[in-house]
């Protein structure tokens, strides 16, 4: 059986205390590989490591910077076949998205932030006649970088890209649920010849190697996506140390469906946006309102066509929905679909577990289902599923779907489906989410702020937002003119 290792200061090598952790396939339900069990230990040396390694990255020219990280995306592009498959392999994602959204935008994101380290610039300020204040940028040491397991390698780069752009250098850790990924990007950066300690990759639970990642006193930055209860403890750790934190948290997104909208352009994009990665993606929206004059027309649309949806093989170019990531998180899906029947829902499609031939019988599959006859204060409209639920919910007028949208402690994203302009602006204004789309979903543009209100995040990545996350403003005022 394979067994992947850590990352640290330039080797690849085993945890301290030779201890191990099962990494499954999900499609299959059994395990394939072996991954460090990290901890303390191991996160010392690769911060050890990291330190060793800044003073060196944080002067280095910043083409030379630039071309690390833009070979390390010619080098995901040239290798996206396999890494398209180690991901479909260790998600259970259909191979098709992994090699059309996961993998391309991996490398986007080395690619784009490789040329933002070249166009980054501070401000100067000229106070009057002999003074002037400038700003200098510098990078804040080493940073940790904590992501889930939905979009592994996605957002591991999306972390560690600008974090590394910036002038820092970086201990990281992906889900243990998900591994694999960042073992190959260490690999890839180790082709490189990015310089040893630049990037440490450290693999774990992260309730142990991320916990120590968070707790060690020269981690002076914690870049963390996943779930609003960990962000939580993050920031009871890290926040008397004064450290920076960004954190991207969950979600619980809904889509407003206005009656003038373009019906079979929001029919495609609500597909879409319900069950992507069988749901599993922080900006999926999963209330969804519609306004009654076309309620009924959109049920028996967005029922038919999700019963037609296909959960299967991850390898099949056919397959819509591909495995859910883990057991516990199967678990955790079917648990809500249970609620929301105790709740008063009604099942219009899906609801079960799916159970497969073969090879795949073993697998964790869900079909994707829509509820209806949910109230907004019941929990199963307050809580994030993460999974191929969605609830349908009529309303009537703006002033209600816009407190219906509000209604949850979450802030993420947002849709708003309508051909009226006025509306789509006047709504985007009073929304209560960080990103808002509007007759579009998951349209991403590298340079726009990205992040959460509310319980959904403190702090926006993407684009300059991000180089200034990862630097440190320091003011400097010259006088040199006469008194
Ligand atoms: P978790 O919060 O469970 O885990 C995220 C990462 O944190 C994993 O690497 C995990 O390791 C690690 N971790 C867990 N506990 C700690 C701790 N005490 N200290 C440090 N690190 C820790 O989230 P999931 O992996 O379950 O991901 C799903 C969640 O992520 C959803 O809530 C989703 O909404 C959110 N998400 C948010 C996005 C956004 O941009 N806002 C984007 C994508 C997902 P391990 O896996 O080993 O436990």
């Amino acid at each position: 059986m394979q067994r992947i290792q850590n990352y640290i200061g330039g080797k690849f090598c085993d945890p301290v205390h030779d201890m191990w952790i099962d990494n499954y396939a999900p499609a299959y339900g059994n395990v394939y590989a072996q991954i460090p069990d990290s901890d303390a230990e191991d996160v010392q040396a690769a911060v050890d490591a990291a330190k060793a390694a800044f003073r060196g990255w944080a002067k280095m020219a910043s083409d030379k910077k630039y071309h690390y990280l833009a070979e390390i995306a010619t080098r995901i592009d040239a290798k996206s076949e396999e890494l398209a498959r180690a991901e479909s392999l260790d998600t259970g994602k259909p191979l098709q998205l992994a090699t059309t959204v996961d993998i391309p935008r991996a490398s986007s994101n080395f690619r784009f932030f490789s040329t933002a380290l070249m166009q980054f610039a501070s401000e100067s300020h000229a106070t009057g006649e002999g003074v002037i204040n400038y700003t200098l940028r510098q990078p804040l040491g080493v940073c940790g970088c904590i992501s889930p397991w939905n979009l592994p390698l996605y957002l591991f780069t999306w972390k560690i890209a600008p974090a590394l752009a910036a002038g820092n250098t970086v201990v990281a850790k992906p889900s243990e649920i998900t591994p694999m990924t960042a073992f190959l990007l260490a690999q890839i950066c180790d082709e490189v010849g990015l310089p040893p300690g630049v990037l440490n990759v450290v693999q774990g639970y992260g309730t142990k190697a991320g916990a120590a990642i968070v707790a060690h006193p020269d981690v002076k930055a914690i870049s963390f996506t996943g779930g609003t209860k960990t962000g939580t403890e993050i920031s009871r750790i890290a926040a008397p140390m004064f450290k920076k934190l960004s954190l991207e948290l969950g979600g619980k997104n809904p889509n407003l469906i206005f009656d003038d909208c373009h019906f079979s352009k929001m029919l495609e994009g609500t597909l879409r946006s319900s069950f992507l990665n069988q749901g599993q993606i922080c900006l999926c929206g999963s209330r969804i309102y519609v306004q009654d004059r076309i309620y009924g027309k959109f049920k028996t649309a967005f029922v038919e066509r999700t019963a037609k949806l296909k959960v299967g093989d991850p390898n099949d170019p056919l397959t819509d929905l591909g495995a859910i990531s883990s057991e516990a998180h199967l678990q955790k899906i079917l648990s809500y679909v249970a609620l929301a029947k105790r709740e008063g829902g009604r099942i219009l499609t899906g609801g079960h577990q799916v159970t497969l031939n073969g090879d795949l019988r073993n697998g964790w599959y869900v079909a994707p289902t829509i509820i209806e006859g949910l109230g907004p204060e019941c929990r199963t409209n307050q809580e994030e599923i993460f999974g191929p639920v969605v609830t349908i919910t009529p309303f009537s007028t703006e002033e209600e779907v816009v407190r219906l949208a509000n209604s949850t402690p979450y802030g993420l994203s947002s849709t708003i489906w309508t051909e009226d302009l006025s509306r789509a602006h006047r709504i985007a204004q009073r929304i209560e989410s960080g990103i808002v789309w509007i007759n579009c979903w998951l349209l991403r543009d590298l340079r726009t702020p990205f992040g959460g209100m509310k319980n959904s995040g403190v702090g926006r990545e993407g684009g300059f937002e991000a180089m200034r996350f990862f630097t440190e403003a320091k003011n400097v005022c010259i006088r040199f003119g006469d008194e």
